[in-house]
């Protein structure tokens, strides 16, 4: 049976939950809180661009849409160190021609949006969550920019005086909360329930945009098929190219402390920090200074809840439901995972809405707190250990074992960013292990000289297999 869905957000995973279902021929409207984006500049030091992998790009396909996607993505086959000394190397994330992609949040949300709408999907803007009921099954919008959209589903009233603004109130049959990591649809749900487990916590670093501008007619200033990392152990700078030739620069710095925000916080010592600790930097960005002291600084959590459902009525899906922080490049990746299992569902379990979305859960809640664990630990791999020679054999032995013997080694980041059959929470378990093996391994006398030896393979196979 068809349905009428309503989606909360339109974001990237509610665009592309809206497409999915869709598809199938329910008729979706989605309700986003802020203006048409494609009609509005990008504000300054929020631009944000994303890797994309192998578990979102699956999803994508799923639907049609990855040739589409991939036209505005930049592939990076691995990483490009800079150090401190100036010396800087390149390692690769996986095997020959395995990439992430650099796609840029804002072009990608606009292009999930546009294929929503050529699905039949119409998009209300300016129209922010405020109340559920789930008695009456209703949800009360403020619409914050008033407007002419005519739909008669929609029955609105006005309210008069200065802060006047337009209350609109809608019935749902199945709804979808997609409002990100400050959901207002999860906190309704919260508030109305009688046991529900809410966790969040924020790491003691923010993060703040330097844009790196493109060169002389639109030349990169950096090798664009890569992620840029500055690893300076408490913090680190990243990049990603944009296709205009400029890259998205994001530094991951303490809130307090010796080196942190609070510290720097004149233009003389912003402009000593960074030609101290990244000089290259300072010359690409001339502006460097004035971006610093403009570009807002923003905070990263991570939540955890539980449930995510209600009966065959409602569902949280991406941050909503499980936000996490950006070091293993996969938010989004997870939120566009979950769609595509829900269609999985779907199929599995027809029109039997209330199975589906307890199979969902049941599924995907332990995969999601496994990947916001290896979100957190990838943080200290990414602004220490990639500068750390132990740890980079670490990465060769593992990276051999996986060319000579794929199906018995797979490295962690590959079983997350390149392996979408095998879930989080089992690439988190295999991955313990595996990491419990080569710090054993690491300890050989002379491993630096043999690392590459039949006798160490065949000693980390044996532990593998037993
Ligand atoms: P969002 O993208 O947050 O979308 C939610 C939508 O809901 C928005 O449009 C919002 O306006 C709307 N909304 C909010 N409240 C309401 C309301 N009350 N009523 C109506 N609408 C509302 N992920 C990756 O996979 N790879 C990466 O490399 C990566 N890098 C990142 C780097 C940074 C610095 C950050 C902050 C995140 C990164 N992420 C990355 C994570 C990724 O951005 C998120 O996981 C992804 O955007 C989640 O999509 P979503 O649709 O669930 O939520």
């Amino acid at each position: 049976m068809k349905k009428e869905i309503t989606i909360i957000g339109a974001g990237l995973v509610g665009s592309l939950l809206g497409i999915y279902l869709a598809k199938r021929g329910h008729k979706v409207s989605i309700y986003e809180r802020r203006g048409d984006m494609r009609n509005e500049a990008v504000v300054a030091g929020r631009s944000i661009n994303l890797a994309l992998s192998d578990r979102g790009l699956k999803a994508l396909q799923e639907v049609g849409i990855a040739d589409d996607v991939m036209k505005i993505a930049i592939p990076m086959p691995g990483r490009f160190i800079h150090n401190r000394d100036g010396s800087n190397a390149f390692q690769p994330y996986g095997k020959q021609g395995q990439a992430i992609n650099s796609v840029s949040r804002g072009e990608l949300n606009k292009k999930l949006m546009d294929l929503a709408e050529q699905h039949g999907i119409q998009i209300f803007f300016n129209h922010k969550c405020e109340t559920i009921d789930w008695k009456k099954n209703e949800i009360i919008f403020e619409n914050t920019q008033i407007q002419q959209q005519t739909n008669h589903q929609l029955q609105s009233r006005y309210l008069s005086g200065p802060n006047s603004k337009q209350i609109v109130t809608l019935n749902f049959q199945l709804l979808f909360g997609t409002d990100g990591a400050y959901s207002a649809a999860r906190l309704q749900h919260m508030v109305n329930h009688t046991k529900f487990d809410y966790q969040q916590f924020y790491i003691d670093c923010g993060y703040k945009e330097l844009a790196i501008p493109a060169g002389q007619n639109g030349t990169f200033l950096l090798d664009k098929n890569a992620l840029h990392i500055w690893p300076r152990k408490d913090y680190m700078l990243i990049a990603l190219a944009n296709l205009d030739g400029s890259f998205t620069g994001t530094l991951f710095f303490p809130f307090e402390g010796e080196t942190s925000f609070t510290k720097l916080d004149t233009d003389e010592k912003v402009l000593e920090f960074f030609t101290k600790e990244f000089p290259d930097v300072v010359q690409m960005v001339p502006d460097l200074v004035q971006q610093f002291s403009q570009n807002p600084t923003a905070s990263l959590v991570t939540v955890k809840c539980f449930p995510w459902i209600r009966g065959d009525k409602f569902a949280l899906i991406g941050d909503a439901a499980h936000a996490i922080v950006p070091f293993f490049g996969q938010g989004m990746n997870c939120g566009f995972e979950d769609c595509s299992v829900l269609n999985q569902l779907i199929d599995k379990h027809g029109d039997d809405w209330t199975l589906l979305l307890q199979e969902f859960e049941e599924q995907r809640k332990p995969d999601a707190d496994a990947i916001a664990d290896l979100a957190v630990n990838n943080f200290i791999e990414m602004r220490e250990k990639v500068a750390d020679p132990l740890f980079l054999l670490q990465k060769k032995i593992e990276a051999r074992l996986h060319e000579k013997h794929p199906e018995q080694w797979i490295p962690a980041y590959s079983q997350v960013t390149f392996s979408p059959h095998i879930r989080y929470s089992e690439a988190l378990q295999r991955g313990q292990r595996q990491e419990a093996i080569m710090q054993e391994i690491m300890k050989i006398e002379n491993i630096s000289s043999k690392w590459d030896s039949e006798e160490i393979e065949k000693l980390i196979l044996s532990k593998a297999n037993s």
